[in-house]
């Protein structure tokens, strides 16, 4: 039998993002604190364990959209065999990376099933990459992201604007619209612990807009129904752009995701402060539906019960948002 979940708020949610490792190659300074502690490869769920509850989840829930991440998910070795798995089951299922090693994976990823790709690039320039990510690596990921088109991936490039850092290369990321069927999304700079956050740091969607505006004129594309970003195009340029403007606009009302820490935790929103536990009562052989189900009707109508991003709440916000690290979250 399948049958949708629904919330209080009579939201139907179809979306899961499993995070399958929390290390990474990378330690993006907007992502990850610097004394980071990752997991022990036995807490980590293995490839059966995310098979069976993403399976639950599908089979029972109506989940049609899978996207993996981490972390960084191409660090575990069997992440194109998790690929797999997931790309047996009837959904639309995408991939999100740095893509420093993307170049090792790609021909068993695309094997596997992988269709579509979220690939993060947050600057053109070798220093501010070094700087971003504590890490060189920027000609890799730009290689990897052609190999990605030329191989005939959806890709989609996810930036994270942050004023003072990133701001002065929209418009360069805009232009790759023209020159390549790539879909860039501009990210608003978001609050998560250790990732040294500042009001002032966030270069919100309207300004971008404004921005890219004021040198092309573009048009709005019609959004899907949960879609969590804003899409335009420069009209005759083959790609697209969208902004995803959560903190100074956030899109709760149309959000249809749930997520899975590495360590097999339910999250209902992506700044939830409660997780529940599937994969400890899952060794235990215990049913964890009901525990899914308790985890949707908690889920708050916005923002996972945080005040909104005002700042008169600020030191609220950031206070509640101290429990995790968006690395260990997923994205
Ligand atoms: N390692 C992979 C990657 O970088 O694409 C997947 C995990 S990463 C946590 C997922 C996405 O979250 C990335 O696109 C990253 O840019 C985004 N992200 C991380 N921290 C963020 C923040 N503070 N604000 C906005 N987006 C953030
Ligand atoms: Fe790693 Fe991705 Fe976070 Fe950067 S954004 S530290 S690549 S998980």
């Amino acid at each position: 039998m399948s049958y949708a979940l629904t919330d209080r708020h009579s939201r139907t949610h179809r979306s899961l993002r499993i995070s399958i490792v929390d290390k990474c190659d990378l330690r993006c300074t907007y992502c990850m604190p610097e004394d980071q502690h990752f997991l022990k490869r036995e807490e980590l769920m293995t490839r059966e364990e995310i098979a069976t509850i993403a399976r639950l989840f599908v089979e029972r829930y109506g989940v049609n959209k899978i996207r993996l991440t981490g972390g960084e998910p191409l660090v575990r070795p069997d992440a194109a065999d998790i690929v797999r798995d997931m790309a047996a089951l009837p959904v639309k299922l995408g991939l999100t990376t740095n893509a420093l090693t993307l170049h090792k994976h790609l021909d068993a990823l695309i094997d596997a099933g992988l269709k579509s790709i979220n690939i993060s690039l947050d600057t053109f320039d070798a220093e501010r990459f070094k700087t971003i990510a504590r890490r060189d690596g920027i000609d890799t990921v730009h290689a990897n992201i052609l190999l990605a088109l030329q191989r005939g991936l959806r890709v989609k490039l996810n930036m994270v604007v942050m004023r003072g850092v990133n701001d002065d290369e929209i418009l360069r990321f805009v232009e790759l619209t023209r020159d390549h069927l790539v879909h860039v999304r501009f990210i608003e700079f978001m609050p998560f612990a250790g990732n040294h956050w500042g009001r002032e740091r966030v270069y919100t969607y309207s300004e971008m807009l404004g921005h890219i505006g004021s040198v092309y004129s573009f048009e709005k594309l019609n959004d899907d129904p949960h879609s969590t970003a804003k899409a335009y195009r420069v009209p005759t340029w083959p790609g697209t752009f969208a902004v995803i403007s959560t903190v100074t606009e956030p899109f709760c009302g149309d959000c249809d995701r749930m997520r899975l820490t590495a360590e097999g935790k339910m999250r209902n929103c992506l700044f939830a402060r409660e997780e529940t536990d599937l994969l400890s009562a899952l060794r235990r052989g215990e049913d964890i539906a009901p525990l899914i189900e308790a985890n949707v009707l908690a889920k708050h109508a916005m923002l996972g019960g945080l005040p909104q991003f005002k700042p008169e709440k600020e030191e609220e916000v950031l206070h509640d948002l101290s429990a995790r690290p968006m690395v260990s979250i997923g994205g």
